[in-house]
């Protein structure tokens, strides 16, 4: 199916991209979407794409008939540049909370205003979910007694925070995480080689946005780090213990926590890397493939319990470390601490 380049560049959601492109081609297109699903998977490019369906003047002139070269109408052009001025993206970067004046003076004020040059008005709404309560209520109004000729896209990757009445009013389009193949395909066509896309795509836990900000040194120095943690001794040689943790913290990355985050995160897979190559499931599912000799010598030395155990110590590592602000030198350490004192030998 193609859909004459609306949706170019983006990676998957295809059932999605076809629902929204058929409603515009059929002439069933509702006042008010809802796009949820997780940061990172590309639902804002969709609602763009969705823009230029809907006031793409070829789409129009065809009425729907397939079209397999990317469109380059004036109106495509324009929403691809961000120049249209039916078309707008309201975004509060930086903002805890969308207040009351807010949703009235930039979502509402310009929704109202008939279109310029377009078929529609178009307000796409990114993080919707930051409208408070009260500014929820206000656009509610709006969402019961919509413009004629408008479409509001509310983008969310929390919809549980938007009040029922807002669910209830918007057609709910739903996006899943992508596969993990097509996160590693495009982080390739990106420079990656096959082994850092591969973790890279498996740590974004499906969110492209994700795996792409995943900073490329911490993911060349991912084989030394477990490397070393695999190395570890049941010995509890602390000036050993302390060059891996200065090791995962980094010179002069202290308060570096997407650092932390990261090492904590690997640490992780390379626990459910032990784990799936003990209970044998195929290599295609472990994280961390190039280091598989590593993690099968590993699992030679921890039993189920034990990985299941550090696990939960890890878990707790990361709430201490994140949310009660404790020293990452000493908590790392007891993790690792905890590690020696769970493998054999
Ligand atoms: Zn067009």
């Amino acid at each position: 199916m193609n859909y004459g380049g609306y949706f170019e560049g983006i990676v998957g959601h295809e059932f999605q991209k076809q629902a929204l492109w058929r409603a515009v081609c059929e002439g069933r297109v509702s006042h008010a979407y809802m796009f949820s699903g997780m940061e990172g998977i590309g639902k804002r490019l969709v609602a763009t794409g969705f823009a230029k369906c809907l006031n793409c003047l070829e789409l129009q002139r065809r009425k729907g008939e397939e079209m397999h070269e990317k469109c380059g109408c004036f109106s495509c052009k324009k929403i691809e540049k961000g120049v249209h001025p039916d078309v707008f993206l309201v975004e509060y970067e930086g903002v805890r909370d969308i207040k009351v004046n807010q949703v009235r003076e930039e979502i509402e004020e310009r929704i109202f205003l008939r279109p310029f040059e377009g078929r529609y008005k178009v307000a796409v709404i990114d993080e919707a979910e930051r409208m408070n309560v009260s500014a929820q209520n206000a656009f509610l109004k709006t969402l019961e007694e919509p413009p004629v000729d408008s479409v509001i896209v509310l983008v969310t990757s929390r919809p549980e925070f938007l009040l029922p009445t807002i669910h209830s009013r918007c057609q709910r389009i739903e996006f899943k995480p992508l596969p993990f193949n097509l996160i590693r395909e495009e982080l390739v066509k990106r420079g990656l080689s096959n082994e850092e896309a591969h973790i890279a795509s498996m740590l974004s836990g499906g969110s492209l946005g994700r795996a792409i900000r995943i900073d490329r040194g911490l993911l060349t120095e991912r084989k030394s780090v477990i490397e070393a943690i695999c190395a570890l001794r049941t010995i509890r040689d602390i000036s050993v213990i302390s060059r891996v943790v200065e090791h995962i913290l980094g010179k002069g990355h202290l308060n570096d926590t997407d650092r932390v985050s990261f090492f904590l995160q690997l640490i992780a897979f390379w626990l459910r890397d032990i784990m799936f190559v003990k209970i044998g499931l195929k290599e295609d599912q472990i994280s961390n493939k190039d280091l598989l000799p590593v993690i099968k010598k590993a699992a030679g030395r921890f039993s189920l319990s034990g990985i299941l155990e550090i696990l939960s110590f890890l878990e707790e590592a990361w709430y201490v470390i994140f949310r009660g602000n404790a020293n990452k030198q000493i908590v790392l350490e007891n993790l690792l601490v905890k590690i020696i004192d769970t493998a054999g030998d």
